[in-house]
């Protein structure tokens, strides 16, 4: 941003606490709960969410959405209306492997719970979060992109595409992997390309999903469906980049017929299935999650493998934890957008990202091996987690944002 560093400092307090950029689930989610918690908030968004409607197919993007990101939801009063409107809560999980035959269950009950998450559309938690805004005071910014910012003294300066520009005292970057924000403040990121896509589709099986989420990890990379509210299942198949085009391109036939030999018929044959999409998969962390007056939230700080489908939930815990930060600072009289203010964010989610992305990576190098000493190896191993109840349940905590 064109703004010469020798102008006189100007002392006027920005109109706004935080200006969010990017209105997908987390940044909209971080807008609705700052302007909860009583901070002037902005979020400007590129485009303007698709409406949800009932009667719509179910949006090919789902997530299973964990008890802590429900609680989340809960607690900024959008959880319920997501939850009547279309979810489908699953209280077991089943995991096995295709080469060694080893499996590993997950049960609600036996921790006491009543489910171990819920499966919802993108695009419905959005719309229903971007209804809420208004209500919450938030100034919507729609369409709106930002071409540059700079911190000044006690604000930071947001100059939009169009000219137009807006103060605030914290700048949050939730604009996805591909994050402009990121890099306009020069963060780098690490991580690595998977070379591999997620296919995903709404298949209907010749037997029920029994409110299960089943995966089967093949040498190519994981096989899931997620149970749907219609009965359906959802797929997310992770492939080799080839050999996702390949199948992306089969016709709708041989797909089903190559789907249920790859998910083992287990749960019978597929009957049906809705048109097919695929996503890129990297794994990507933000080699820092701070700047002058601006800090990284969801995607655009952290992308996970899919495969222990945590992306958004990751990303609502650093909503969490941000709103619990700028509240600390708030009530201790502490300027929200201060360096030292926004390590404690930067520091808390960035090492627990990165502990749970590198997690979920190890996983992926694990059931990608192929030499039958390894494979035996790592049969063994599951097989004994899946006896040792404390550990599984530690893991499932774990998963649950417990
Ligand atoms: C196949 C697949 C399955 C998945 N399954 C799960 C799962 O089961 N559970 C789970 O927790 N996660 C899952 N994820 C991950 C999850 O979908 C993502 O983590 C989540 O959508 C990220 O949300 P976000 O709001 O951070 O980013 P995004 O959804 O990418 O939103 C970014 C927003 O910023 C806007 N934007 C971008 N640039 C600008 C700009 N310059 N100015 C203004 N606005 C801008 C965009 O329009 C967009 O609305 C899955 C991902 C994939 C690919």
């Amino acid at each position: 941003m064109n703004t010469p560093r020798d102008l006189p400092p100007r002392r006027r307090t920005p109109s706004l606490d935080v200006a969010i950029v990017g209105g997908g689930m987390v940044g909209a989610a971080a807008a609705l709960s700052l302007a909860r918690a009583g901070f002037r908030t902005a979020l400007l968004e590129a485009r303007e969410p698709a409406p949800w409607n009932q009667s719509d197919e179910v949006d090919l993007r789902v997530v299973g959405l964990a008890p802590s990101s429900m609680a989340l939801l809960d607690e900024m009063d959008v959880w319920t209306s997501i939850r009547k409107s279309r979810s489908s809560a699953y209280s077991r999980m089943h995991v096995w492997d295709a080469e060694s035959g080893s499996a590993i269950d997950f049960d609600a009950a036996s921790d006491g719970r009543d489910m171990l998450g819920c499966i919802v559309e993108n695009n419905l938690v959005q719309w229903m979060l971007w209804h809420a805004l208004e209500a919450a005071g938030v100034q919507r910014l729609c369409p709106a992109e930002v071409r540059g910012f700079e911190a000044i003294d006690d604000r930071i300066e947001i100059e939009r595409m169009d000219g137009q520009t807006l103060a605030a005292s914290l700048l949050v970057a939730a604009d996805g992997a591909g994050s402009p924000l990121r890099k306009l403040a020069g963060i780098g990121t690490r991580g690595r390309d998977y070379a591999q896509r997620a296919v995903v589709a709404h298949v209907a099986t010749e037997r029920p999903h029994e409110s299960t989420a089943w995966q089967r990890f093949l040498t190519t990379g994981p096989l899931a469906l997620l149970p749907l509210a219609d009965g359906r299942s959802s797929l997310v198949w992770s492939l080799p980049d080839a050999e996702a085009r390949r199948v992306l391109a089969l016709d709708e036939r041989a797909f089903i017929d190559q789907l249920g030999v790859a998910s083992d018929y287990r749960l019978g044959r597929i009957v049906a299935t809705t048109p097919r999409a695929a996503f890129p998969l990297k794994l990507q962390l933000a080699e820092n999650y701070q700047a002058d007056r601006m800090v990284l939230l969801g995607d655009a700080a952290h992308a996970v493998h899919p495969l222990a489908g945590q992306g958004v939930n990751l990303g609502l815990r650093d909503v969490a934890e941000l709103r619990d930060t700028l509240v600390a600072a708030r009530d201790a009289g502490r300027d929200i957008g201060a360096a030292h203010v926004l390590r404690r964010y930067a520091r808390r989610r960035r090492s627990a990202d990165t502990l749970d992305a590198l997690g979920f990576d190890a996983l992926a190098r694990i059931y990608a091996w192929q030499s039958p000493s390894l494979v035996a190896a790592r049969g063994l191993g599951v097989r004994l987690l899946d006896r040792i109840d404390p550990l599984k349940r530690r893991i499932a905590e774990h998963a649950a944002g417990i």
